[in-house]
């Protein structure tokens, strides 16, 4: 059995995306009053397990073998035009593309920075909602950052997708047609300094992936499946980023897979915590670290701790110390921690912290032993950073 099928989703299972008190915390993990409404997407041939595309192809009178051919066209050359089917009958061409690849995201605004090594794209979905993803060329990789959800739940109060609420979660497609046409720009040179190979995708776009999670792993397995069957991006390069919804990081333990996890803590203390991310009082800091912790032990991968910097709130040298007191408690060597300057948001009372600050927080982790770059804040200018997100038209 291929890796997609084993996996797969039903299409037509539903999904809500609501996290079980969703309706009780301070924030609301809860979908729009007119999702119903909207409706679904249209299907797509990444939604669907291999059985399903060989019955879809069927149904359509074609030999179900075609449907590999359509997996090898979309995965292997990024290409849902029919123009270049040349390897189907000139009849079924049109047929097979509105069948099996129907447009589920336009580009609607397209943003450069860094002399054009970042580049975000507004994209407008079927139903008039809108997303991001943003494309970065570094000297070694590039990466894609993608939206896994319609804005987001979780309420968060320095992050501008946060303030968005949560519309709708996003198809298998939607997602991974985030991820081909970067691919194919990446390729075709569209971005500044020539050809290269999409090498990197985080799920650090709009969206808590948890609260998405079957349409992110039947994504994930196949942005890492090998062509036909995927895009062929080492699921090692893969980073799934959580605001630290418990069940779903164990969920993801599970999996065996190596993708990378991603938490963002932002405070060492519950008191803080409580205050900067609404979900620590569903899921708390100990329980986040005690889950991150077990998914390092499972899959021997270093876990992310994102820690966003504000200054005053959680930039001081005492939320260092504990911070390495906090992490140092489960061993050595298990994390790496990215301190990030906060990416200031429209009417936020939060600001980033001093470059002082930066350092001296820093330096007490490396003195505690632990892993910790500062990241960078790519595409700050053009609101494409972390946490910058929220699909405004220009
Ligand atoms: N919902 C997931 C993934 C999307 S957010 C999560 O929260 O992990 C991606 C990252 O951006 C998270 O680490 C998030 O905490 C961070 N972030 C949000 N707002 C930010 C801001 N204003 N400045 C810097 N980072 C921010
Ligand atoms: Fe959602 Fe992540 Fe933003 Fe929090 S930081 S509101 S979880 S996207």
């Amino acid at each position: 059995m291929s890796v997609v099928a084993a996996h797969s989703a039903s299409s037509t299972e539903a999904e809500s995306g609501i996290t079980p008190g969703g309706r009780s915390g301070r924030f609301r993990d809860v979908l729009s009053s007119d999702h119903a409404r909207r409706g679904k997407p249209p299907v797509h041939l990444t939604d669907l397990n291999d059985d399903e595309r060989k019955q879809r192809a069927e149904a359509l009178g074609m030999k179900p073998f075609r449907a590999r051919q359509l997996a090898n066209h979309y995965f292997g050359h990024y290409d849902v035009d029919a123009a270049g089917f040349s390897d189907f009958p000139l009849a079924q061409r049109d047929e097979a593309v509105q069948e099996f690849f129907p447009t589920l995201i336009t580009a609607v605004d397209r943003q450069e920075a860094d002399q054009g090594t970042t580049v975000k794209t507004l994209w407008e979905l079927f139903d008039g909602s809108h997303i991001e993803s943003v494309l970065m060329r570094y000297p070694q990789r590039i990466t894609l950052c993608i939206s896994s959800q319609v804005g987001c739940g979780m309420g968060c109060p320095f992050c501008a997708t946060g303030q968005l609420g949560l519309t709708r979660n996003m198809s298998t497609g939607e997602i991974l047609e985030q991820v081909r046409v970067a691919a194919k720009m990446a390729r075709d040179g569209e971005l500044a300094g020539g050809p290269g190979r999409l090498s990197n995708v985080v799920f650090m776009g709009m969206g808590e992936p948890m609260g998405n999670y079957r349409a992110v792993m039947h994504a994930v397995r196949q942005i890492s499946a090998a062509p036909p069957e995927g895009f062929g991006i080492s699921a090692r390069n893969i980073t799934i980023s959580t605001v630290g919804v418990v069940p779903g990081i164990r969920k993801l333990t599970q999996e065996s897979l190596p993708v990378r996890l991603a938490v963002s803590l932002h405070a060492p203390t519950d008191a803080l915590r409580d205050e900067l991310v609404p979900m620590n009082r569903r899921f708390n800091t100990t329980q986040v670290l005690d889950a991150a912790h077990d998914y390092y032990l499972a899959s021997k991968r270093r876990v992310s701790i994102e820690y966003a910097l504000m200054r005053g709130i959680n930039d001081q040298a005492e939320h260092a110390t504990q911070l390495a007191r906090r992490l140092n408690h489960y061993g050595d060597d298990w994390v790496h921690v990215n301190p990030i300057p906060l990416n200031p948001i429209e009417g936020s009372r939060w600001t980033a912290s001093k470059p002082e600050d930066e350092r001296a927080f820093l330096d007490i982790l490396h003195r505690a032993g632990i892993a910790a770059t500062l990241r960078d804040t790519r595409g700050s200018d053009i609101d494409g950073a972390c946490g910058q997100l929220a699909a405004k038209h220009r």
